[in-house]
């Protein structure tokens, strides 16, 4: 698809978006590209203000233009037959299936197990705007019912104007919240089958595999923080800090504080700050100061966390913002950020310093902190927030600053903590002493110097005060 959507820009002077959907984007595989074009062309910029100010005048027609554009587009798409095309064409079909993206496959997958692929034709639609309306209405006067199969929002659907034969989300015999997953898609067809006599095979059970995977009683695993990751302390700290705080967040690993009782919100990349903003404005409004804590990574603010700050301290906002500093954009796949100095295909890049774009959006209270240092860390939280407080007080941003430690982890290797496992509470403590040698091996604690790193968060956590310094490491009593 892709080389059809670049040469189609290049022909018509207009921007393509392919749009892979959640399994799509999920997806990996290995692919050998065909030789890749060099477009000879040098930089060179005519001036042309009728075409690239969009003023009014020219916006007028400027659209029209547009608008034949995607005329002549569509005529492309219907004769496209690469990416619009019928399987198990026929004159006459009772159900027949238009589908697009991972709905497609899903629909190829499951009608052979059904015993349906003779008996339903797909459309496969890889090209739902401009719409190929000369491929999709003759399908549909050749079918007596039609099902759409598509992610996320109903973009096919939407655009046939005839739906008296059409089931889809918009009638809700395909959920409209939720992933098109196969195991619904299989009931529907099946169902619809039943409704109009076509036979059909039985639906596959997975009662016995959800049985037996039922029977190995695992554990329920949440997506959970690296151990050893440095977001781990902050977070603790944050809670610790301001136990009845509002913690507005973004996205990013650091997402998964929510386990930690940390994160109160995720939406769209900077929203930390502006969610945090209107938090403030709503509860100053109503005479009332709560410690509110934003928090958001470094990728995430050099992204679009700048503006939202910008506008907090314009706006005489007060809260707290956290930059949770791992010097990388550890959840797409560790790729510098622009405080890295390198361009993300590797070259040398001019790095950009977190503490000079803060006050540059007008900040005056900014302190760097270390996350492991947790003493520190809730001292200077609180610190941060008696100065929100003043009446001469303002934002207050803490960076909270220690590398990923699964992308600095050979870095981190050189100096491992060695801990000592004793299971022997000392008498005074009244605990019952086990022998070492009488415990289940697999509920020994296990230290990992290569995830551990220099974390001591569980030696500051434990209740009991059972795990402590010593010279050469830890001791767990
Ligand atoms: S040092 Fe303790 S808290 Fe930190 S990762 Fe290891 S076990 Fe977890
Ligand atoms: S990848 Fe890095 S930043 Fe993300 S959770 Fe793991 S240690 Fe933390």
């Amino acid at each position: 698809m892709l080389p059809i959507a670049f040469n189609l820009s290049e022909k018509f002077e207009i921007p393509v978006i392919l749009r892979p959907v959640l399994r799509v984007s999920h997806a990996q595989q290995t692919i050998t590209f065909n030789p890749i074009p060099r477009i000879e062309r040098k930089a060179n910029f005519p001036r042309n203000p009728q075409r690239w100010s969009a003023t009014p005048r020219f916006r007028f027609i400027l659209h029209k233009q547009l608008n034949m554009k995607l005329q002549k587009i569509a005529e492309e798409f219907n004769s496209m037959i690469s990416l619009n095309f019928i399987e198990n064409d026929r004159e006459k079909a009772v159900l027949g299936i238009i589908a697009g993206g991972i709905g497609y496959a899903i629909a190829r997958d499951i009608l052979p197990e059904l015993g349906l692929q003779k008996d339903i034709p797909i459309l496969k639609i890889g090209t739902p705007f401009p719409f190929p309306t000369e491929v999709v209405e003759p399908f549909i006067q050749k079918c007596d019912h039609i099902l759409i199969l598509e992610e996320t929002e109903p973009v096919i659907e939407l655009q046939i104007r005839d739906k008296s034969k059409i089931y889809g989300r918009l009638d809700g015999m395909i959920p409209n919240e939720g992933e098109m997953l196969p195991e619904v898609i299989t009931q529907v067809i099946s169902n619809l089958c039943k409704r109009y006599s076509i036979p059909v095979g039985e639906v596959p059970s997975t009662e016995s595999l959800e049985k037996m995977v039922a029977g190995l009683g695992l554990p329920i695993r949440r997506p959970t923080l690296c151990s050893g990751c440095p977001h781990r302390s902050s977070f603790y700290a944050l809670k610790k800090a301001f136990p009845n705080g509002i913690f507005p967040s973004d996205i990013g690993c650091y997402t998964l504080g929510m386990n930690m009782e940390s994160v109160d919100t995720c939406h769209d990349m900077g929203a930390a700050i502006t969610i945090a903003s209107g938090l403030y404005q709503a509860y100053h409004q109503d005479g009332k100061e709560i410690p509110i804590i934003a928090t958001i990574g470094d990728s995430t603010f050099y992204h679009s966390g700048a503006q939202g700050l910008l506008n907090a301290v314009y706006n005489g906002a007060k809260f707290i913002l956290v930059i949770l500093d791992n010097s990388i954009t550890a959840m797409t796949g560790m790729q510098p950020t622009p405080e890295s100095g390198v361009t993300a295909d590797g070259h040398p890049g001019t790095s950009l310093s977190i503490e000079e774009l803060v006050k540059g959006c007008g900040v005056k209270y900014i302190r760097v902190v270390n996350p492991y240092d947790i003493k520190v860390m809730i001292r200077e939280t609180q610190k941060a927030y008696k100065y929100t407080q003043q009446p001469d007080g303002g934002m207050a941003v803490l960076i909270a600053r220690y590398p990923c430690i699964i992308y600095q982890k050979e870095q981190l290797k050189v100096n491992p903590i060695k801990v000592e496992i004793r299971h022997l509470p000392p008498p005074e403590r009244g605990l019952p002493q086990v022998k070492s040698g009488e415990m289940d091996k697999s509920l020994l604690p296990v230290f990992q110097d290569e995830v551990c790193g220099q974390c001591d968060t569980c030696m500051i956590q434990c209740p009991e005060g059972a795990i402590s310094k010593t010279e050469d490491g830890y001791v767990i009593d």
